[in-house]
């Protein structure tokens, strides 16, 4: 039976938090009542002129750094000509045949292997409005808040090969945007969204087949299964050997499964044109190289440091480099601990259970680095048990007490004193007189009664291996 093989390029749109909109001086604040941010030139007034907003720019060229992309000396923004009552100029102003950045790369990491994905192109535009539907009468209402909003979009070469790497591929794009903090990249939200192009050709084939373009997916869960469907799909058409044919298709959540929306006939015609009113955007080295400057390390980067310097897994390092809050959480805790792998467990499988990923944060979370150290040492000095370990930080976390202040006022300190481990001891041997002579008569088994024994006596608080050894002394006097 003939194989098919997946092909996969991604078109993903990301809000930049600039403060004002990209061509007027209007709030981009997201919630506000309807139309609240908007002005003339926003409206699309005849009369007004948009003025390019500097901080767009820059927060695109750090994009385009982050994805090795080269930037262009000289960008040009166009207009795309569509109708839609969201959009009141009748175009929306894109960057078309200049964009800002072209031919770079981002690289993904799957179950232990890199895989580096093209990034065809980055350029600039605008956002449109939202149409608000009434739900007991047939109007519909626009709210323009959102027109104008400046946009990234990343355009990726073909070069996704499963549904997998297509999530993968978009959470590193979160995490670049959310490291250069120039978007939230919040999908649910709609900061981040993403159109998907897929296509199948046998295995071997060189030439691409016929692609449909999947839109209307706000989650990565939704970009995968919708893929995973529609590799069904056109398998299907294909073995019937019968044509895919190239369309625009919608995700319907609610059925799991992608629906036609328009065909190649049907597709726009844009009658794109150089935008008259906004001249060309001309960056220089100096301008680039100070923007390079203000970067933070990035994610590829802080990954490969760690894994070199903390000797860290490939997964602890990915995870612990999810986001630069974490990251900073993580190195704060090895200023006070120099144990890389004991910290990076504890956080791992811990912390996270007690609080998501994204709101790990130094600031955040109610056990501090030096709160977690402190817990760790009191564990190495064999004050407490690692099992207790774990109770006392969930316990600090839930009150925001140091978890060494917990130990002191709760007397959950393990008995380290030998004194009073062999007064323990002896008072159990004393009481269980025939268990003794079983034991001296062979019966290894009946070690662990005692052990068990000691430690109720104690509540529990015995240090283990102190107790093993002392143990075994009395019973071999
Ligand atoms: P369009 O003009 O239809 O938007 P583009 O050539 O601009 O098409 O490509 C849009 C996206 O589709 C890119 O991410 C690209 O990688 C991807 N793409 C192009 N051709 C194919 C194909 N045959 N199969 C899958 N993806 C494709
Ligand atoms: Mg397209
Ligand atoms: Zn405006």
């Amino acid at each position: 039976m003939l194989q098919y093989e997946p092909v996969i390029g991604l078109e993903v749109h990301v809000h930049l938090n600039t403060n004002s909109k990209v061509f007027c001086s209007c709030s981009t604040q997201f919630g506000l009542s309807p139309n609240q941010n908007t002005c003339p030139v926003c409206l699309g007034l005849p009369g007004v002129l948009p003025v390019f907003n500097r901080q767009v720019l820059i927060n695109a060229i750090k994009m385009a750094f982050a994805t090795n992309c080269a930037i262009n000396e000289r960008s040009i923004f166009a207009r795309k000509h569509y109708f839609y009552p969201d959009l009141p100029k009748g175009f929306q102003i894109s960057q078309y045949e200049l964009p800002l950045a072209e031919h770079g790369e981002i690289i993904i990491e799957i179950d232990g292997n890199s895989r580096k994905i093209g990034i065809t192109r980055i350029h600039i535009e605008e956002d449109a409005g939202k149409l608000v539907h009434d739900e007991n009468r047939p109007i519909s209402y626009v709210d323009l808040n959102r027109a104008s909003v400046p946009l990234i979009e990343i355009v990726s070469e073909p070069d996704i090969r499963t549904p997998e790497e297509a999530a993968v591929y978009l959470k590193k794009i979160r995490t670049l945007v959310r490291y250069l903090s120039i978007s939230d990249g919040n999908m649910e939200e709609g900061s981040l969204r993403c159109d998907a192009n897929i296509s199948l050709r046998p295995v071997g084939q060189e030439k691409f087949g016929v692609k449909a373009e999947l839109k209307n997916m706000n989650s990565f869960r939704n970009v995968q299964k919708a893929l995973e469907y529609e590799i069904k799909r056109q398998t299907t058409v294909l073995l019937e050997g019968k044509q895919v044919i190239q369309e625009t298709r919608l995700w319907d959540v609610a059925k799991n499964i992608t629906l036609s929306m328009r065909g190649k006939e049907e597709a726009h015609d844009y009658r794109y044109f150089p935008e008259p009113d906004i001249p060309p955007v001309i960056v220089t080295d100096e301008f680039t190289q100070e923007i390079k400057k203000s970067l933070p390390e990035l994610p590829d980067d802080k990954f490969n440091r760690f894994v070199k310097d903390y000797e860290l897994p490939l997964y602890d390092a990915g995870v612990l480099t999810s986001s630069i809050s974490i990251a900073d959480y993580y190195e704060s805790c090895l200023k006070n601990y120099n144990n890389p792998k004991t910290v990076s467990n504890w956080i791992m499988v811990e912390l996270l259970r007690l609080i998501p990923s994204e709101e790990l944060s130094s600031d955040n979370c109610p056990v501090k680095p030096e709160g977690l150290c402190g817990l760790l040492q009191m564990i190495d000095d064999g004050k407490i048990s690692g099992k207790m370990g774990k109770e006392i930080l969930e316990k600090a976390f839930n009150s925001q007490k140091d978890p060494r202040a917990l130990v002191e006022e709760q007397g959950l300190s393990q008995v380290s004193d030998e004194n009073i481990i062999v007064e323990a001891i002896n008072k159990i041997l004393s009481e269980n007189p025939k268990e003794v002579e079983k034991y001296k008569s062979g019966k290894a088994k009946v070690f662990g009664f005692f052990v068990g024994q000691v430690m109720k006596e104690t509540k529990g608080k015995a240090n283990p291996g102190l107790l093993n050894d002392l143990l075994k002394k009395e019973l071999d006097k």
